[in-house]
């Protein structure tokens, strides 16, 4: 039977990567870095970081759906 343990995810698994620079807390995904955070309501919208948080970038970052498509990667890989 299956002990109900869950499936440790190796330490460069894309899932652990996104967990160094994102925390979920409340339903909402925040920014390690400045603690910014948004809803699941704005998973569409870019992530914008307080003012000279070292974790923004130029390009959009969507961590919601980021997670998403991690999710999925890591469910085909369990298939
Ligand atoms: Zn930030």
């Amino acid at each position: 039977m299956d002990s109900g343990n869950p499936i440790p995810a190796p330490e460069s698994s894309p899932l652990a990567s996104w967990r160094q620079r994102w925390d979920i807390v409340d339903e909402r995904v925040s920014c390690r870095v400045c603690t910014a955070s948004h809803s699941v309501e704005d998973a569409r919208k870019p992530f914008t970081h307080h003012h000279g948080c070292s974790a923004a970038s130029v390009a959009i970052q969507l961590p919601m759906l980021e997670l998403a498509k991690v999710m999925r990667e890591e469910l085909s890989a369990m298939s």
